[in-house]
């Protein structure tokens, strides 16, 4: 009888919930991540500074290290800084960047990760990618996944409105992401990893049916909990494929054509996301999730975040050029500008104006 089953690379410790980051230092303890105390704490020099005021009472073996920015040359001195302190772990406290930064030089000394975010922009917070820009433009970097990560509700309901938003915009992607996989696997044949499908649907699923709105702890937790299963979901296929397929598309497309003028991350991935179930005939599902998104404060025509509707035709146009090899609905249909035209008049019929 076939009993072997397969380990799924993940956090020791998973700790959501207002106050969190009080007790930092003895849930490390408690899971023997961190015995002694010795935790090499990676902030930024500028809003980190009030965290680090407040944190660095409950963390006394700890040593701070402000990060610059999101930058490879950021994270290769960290990891330089750090490697002589003979740490139990790297703490990364902060936003994305921080948090990428601290990923990466924890995977080049050898330590285990602490992930403590401090907003919920987008999913990357426990996923095995860091994010860091190089000299070539931006480069997507495979490290372990963090051993542990906690987040303070608390803390999240201090950071601006934006970043939830964009945390809820890039969870609901997931169902658009995980259509396409699915539409890759009928036409193509590309093997679907179930249970990674499986956690990011329900973690899309969860954030878009929720009654809840940002400023209710019940309604974070549960988005902070899908922005978890989400990367999670990443490290179980091995690839972005649960959380990314045209949704992502159309935002790499927004970010690469308008660098200077590109919104957030989940703003584009969730405007994305919801075209793309228009693209794809799912009408109801498409109008059902740009009515969510629009409760919850994101945009679901272009704009609404400052880019007109020929601007948005050449990005969906554009957008299969961003990520060779990944069979979305856009390549499926392969749509000429005056077809994306066309059919982006019918949805802004379905949504409404
Ligand atoms: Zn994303």
């Amino acid at each position: 009888m076939p009993v072997l089953t397969r380990l799924i690379p993940s956090p020791v410790v998973v700790d959501i919930r207002p106050g969190a980051l009080d007790d930092l230092a003895g849930v490390l303890a408690d899971e023997r991540i961190s015995h002694s105390g010795r935790l090499a704490v990676a902030v930024s020099g500028g809003s980190g500074s009030r965290l680090r005021e407040r944190v660095s009472p409950t963390l006394p073996g700890a040593t701070w290290y402000e990060v610059g920015g999101g930058t490879l040359d950021d994270a290769i001195r960290l990891a330089g800084e750090i490697k002589a302190g003979r740490y139990d772990a790297v703490v990364g406290l902060g936003g994305g960047k921080i948090i990428d930064c601290a990923k990466f030089a924890a995977a080049r000394v050898g330590l285990p990760l602490v992930a403590v975010p401090t907003n919920l922009a987008h999913d990357g917070l426990c996923s095995p990618v860091a994010t860091l820009d190089n000299d070539a433009g931006r480069g997507s970097y495979g490290v372990p996944n963090p051993i542990a990560v906690v987040i303070d509700l608390d803390v999240i309901r201090e950071a601006p409105a934006r970043f939830v938003r964009s945390g809820i915009g890039d969870a609901v992607s997931n169902i658009s992401a995980i259509a396409d996989w699915e539409l890759s696997h009928r036409v193509n044949g590309e093997k679907i990893d179930g249970l990674a499908a499986a956690m990011a649907r329900q973690a899309g699923e969860a954030v878009l049916r929720h009654p809840g709105g940002i400023g209710e702890n019940d309604f974070l937790q549960v988005l902070a909990e899908a922005l978890v299963l989400s990367g999670i979901a990443m490290s179980v296929s091995g690839d972005s494929r649960p959380s990314s397929g045209a949704c992502h598309e159309i935002n790499h497309a927004f970010d690469l054509l308008f660098p200077r003028r590109a919104a957030s991350h989940g703003e584009q991935c969730g405007l994305g996301a919801a075209f793309a179930m228009y693209l794809r005939g799912a009408h109801e599902e498409s109008v059902y999730m740009a009515g969510v998104l629009r409760r919850h404060g994101l945009p679901v025509l272009p704009e609404e975040i400052g880019f007109t509707v020929d601007e948005f035709v050449r990005a969906v146009e554009f957008a299969p050029e961003t990520r060779p090899g990944r069979y979305t609905i856009l390549e499926h249909l392969d749509l000429k500008t005056h077809q994306i035209k066309d059919i982006y008049v019918d949805y802004v019929k379905a949504i409404g104006s």
